[in-house]
């Protein structure tokens, strides 16, 4: 079973808009087993909008669009979708008496324009909407399913999950899809790919892709079975192997990312933490604070940029930055130290290195950063060596420093 989602509104296609819908609705339609081949977003265009859903019903069996089904004249998907069925649009009593209710319950009288979103396609079903105005509908076209929802997300979300979902897995025979994302932080892709190749592509269900971002490495695993726990016990089989090929390398299977996982091993733990960030300038700090409760293990961080900064406000040794530079192992270490001091935390990381695109030299290129990491019998330094540019060697580097913690408080090996 193939679907295609048309996300309808011309607000969707302006640079700083999100459209958020079609990633909802595909998430829910591979939950059941069906692949959503195309995604297209269209403006609101009468022609336009009308060649989208001819296409999509020329080669999707499930078409699902959002959008448009407001009272006012640039709500168009009713009409187009007609069109493109080659049906006509009725205007339903029943909805249109609902609708009047409606605007009586809230004070209001109902103006004309309203009335069109009593329109239904002929020989489609109303869909309710218990959040707004405007109902969505379904069709049943020539085999093929045309659903038709409203675009605001509070609204289209329970009508799909509630109305929608039940009876797109009738049609799909009720097959179910699992995605399950093993995160790792400490192996870049092709290292990673080395590793589980052999394993995985010995598996025809679930299918695998690796997904490589800054300072992180994704496998994607997605098994079918007749129901969700058929496809989840595949799933599981696949990830067995795999940690057994990459034993503490992944951090998590759950979707939360480094720095939830982080705060969690500290809450647990009890162990607080506090940071000096150099080259991150807080990017460490921000995300352990983006975390809900992470007053319960987290003291302060300081942005030591300029080293007056690292002797007055962490005491680092004038001499060791004299004698080292500011980025080096000896700094990291005295960095992570004054912050220990200053907080009286129990683990304390520190980050410095160069960022770029300038302050490089020779023996200290772009990308080079140490991290530390200080406590009670630990004594960590990192040499990282970050490939890309300043967004992305800060984006590792900060990746590098939660994983560091986390590396210690499982006893596992250093990097
Ligand atoms: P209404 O009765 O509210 O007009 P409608 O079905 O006509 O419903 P639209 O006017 O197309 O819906 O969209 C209303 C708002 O919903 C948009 O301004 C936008 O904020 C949000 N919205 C619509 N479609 C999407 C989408 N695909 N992704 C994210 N937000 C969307
Ligand atoms: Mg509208």
């Amino acid at each position: 079973v193939k679907a295609e989602i048309v996300a309808v509104g011309s607000e969707l296609l302006d640079p700083l808009r999100r459209e958020t819908n079609g990633a909802y609705v595909t998430g829910g339609l591979r939950s059941i087993g069906v692949d959503v081949l195309a995604r297209t977003t269209v403006a609101d265009d009468a022609a336009w909008l009308e060649q989208a859903f001819r296409q999509a019903l020329s080669r999707a069996d499930v078409v699902i669009a959002t959008g448009g089904l407001g009272p006012t004249a640039d709500d168009l998907t009713r009409e187009a979708a007609a069109r493109a069925a080659g049906r006509a649009l009725k205007r339903d009593a029943g909805l249109l008496e609902a609708l009047e209710a409606r605007f009586a319950r809230f004070g209001r009288v109902m103006a004309p324009v309203n009335a069109q979103q009593a329109d239904l396609i002929d020989g489609a079903t109303s869909l309710p909407n218990a959040r707004g105005s405007a109902p969505g509908q379904y069709l049943d076209h020539e085999g093929r399913l045309l659903f038709l929802l409203p675009g605001p997300p509070g609204e289209m979300q329970p009508m799909f999950d509630g109305q929608v979902l039940p009876i797109v897995r009738e049609r799909a025979g009720g097959r179910a899809l699992v995605t399950r994302v093993l995160k790792i932080a400490s192996m870049g892709e092709s290292d990673v790919e080395q590793v589980v190749a052999p394993l995985y592509k010995t598996f025809e269900n679930p299918r695998t892709t690796i997904l490589g971002g800054a300072g992180q490495t994704e496998l994607h695993l997605t098994g079918e079975g007749a129901d969700e726990a058929e496809a989840g016990a595949r799933v599981e089989e696949l990830a067995a192997g795999i940690r057994g090929l990459l034993p503490g390398r992944i951090y998590s299977e759950d979707g939360r990312d480094l720095a939830e996982v982080v705060a969690a091993l500290l809450t647990e733990r009890q162990v607080s933490l506090a940071l000096a960030e150099s080259c991150t300038g807080g990017l460490v700090a921000a995300r352990i604070t983006a975390v809900p409760g992470s007053s319960a293990f987290f003291e302060g961080g300081y942005v030591t940029y300029s080293n007056r900064a690292k002797v007055d406000l962490l005491g680092v040794d004038p001499s060791v930055l004299e004698r080292h530079g500011a980025v080096s192992e000896e700094t990291a270490r005295a960095m992570a130290d004054g912050v220990r001091r200053a907080t009286g935390s129990d683990l304390a990381v520190a980050i410095t290195g160069i960022a770029g695109p300038t302050g490089a030299t020779e023996d200290k290129p772009v990308g080079l950063v140490f991290l530390a990491l200080a406590g009670d019998g630990v004594d960590r330094v990192r040499r990282a060596q970050f490939p890309g540019e300043r967004d992305r060697v800060r984006a590792q580097a900060a990746q590098a420093a939660l994983e560091m913690v986390r590396r210690a408080l499982l006893g596992l090996s250093p990097a």
